[in-house]
């Protein structure tokens, strides 16, 4: 077995609208893999729920919880902040499992600065002008909303340089195939499976 070998973080980054719900929910029907529950100081939707979506917390507690250093990194979005409890993911990967965090640009920089490393994935359609056909065929937003997003993608996309790798999100099951292939290819690097010398000369 592989013994010691720890797991591997992968940050997911893209637009709003670009599709990063989509995937990570086929992706983790298909691969072994902890999606991060994230606190937040937003508002619930919907189609949220308490511990499942988010765990959803006041402003003052969230910043009880910097003030704790709960956090593996967080950033403030839209007016509301956001984080990924650090124990969680620590464990995960200290049992050999690999993360995937659903993260903005900000937090991604935090995550790769703690953890070098960690796999940066941004995805996005391949245009601004589908990224709005889909934010307008969701419909959780309205016309505002939408135009804020939008130039927030703008602003967003400038940071691509800073990521790993960048997948175009065209077709859901190409885009789950290709992010796939990344967590493989991560998998099969030489120095994350230094664990292999030991093994090969039966030292357990
Ligand atoms: P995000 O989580 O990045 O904000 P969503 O997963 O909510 O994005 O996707 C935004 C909208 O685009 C949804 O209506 C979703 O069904 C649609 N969508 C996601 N991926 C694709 C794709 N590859 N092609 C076309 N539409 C997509
Ligand atoms: P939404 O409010 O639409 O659920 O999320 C808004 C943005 O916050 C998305 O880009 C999402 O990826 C990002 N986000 C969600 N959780 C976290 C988190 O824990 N940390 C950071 N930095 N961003 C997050």
């Amino acid at each position: 077995m592989s013994e010691n070998k720890k797991g591997l973080l992968f940050v997911l980054s893209g637009p709003s609208g670009a599709g990063k719900g989509t995937v990570v929910k086929e992706l983790l029907g298909s691969e072994p893999m902890e999606l991060s529950i994230s606190a937040t100081t937003r508002a619930p939707r919907d189609e949220d729920e308490e511990g499942v979506t988010y765990f959803f917390k006041t402003k003052e507690e969230f910043e009880q919880m910097i003030e704790n250093n709960e956090f593996f990194e967080y950033a403030l979005f839209g007016g509301n902040y956001y984080g990924t409890p650090k124990q969680y993911v620590l464990d995960r990967l200290d049992e050999g499992k690999n993360v995937i965090l659903e993260i903005e640009v900000q937090g991604a920089l935090q995550a790769k600065a703690a953890v070098p490393e960690a796999v940066l994935i941004f995805l996005t359609p391949d245009t601004v002008k589908e990224l709005r056909s889909r934010l307008e065929g969701r419909g959780s937003e309205n016309k505002e909303q939408i135009e804020g997003r939008i130039q927030r993608a703008m602003e967003e996309i400038e940071y691509i340089s800073a990521y790993d790798y960048i997948v175009i999100n065209d077709k859901v099951e190409d885009t789950v195939e290709k992010i796939k292939n990344i967590i493989s290819s991560e998998e099969a690097k030489a120095v994350n499976n230094r664990n292999i010398i030991k093994k090969f000369k039966g030292e357990y």
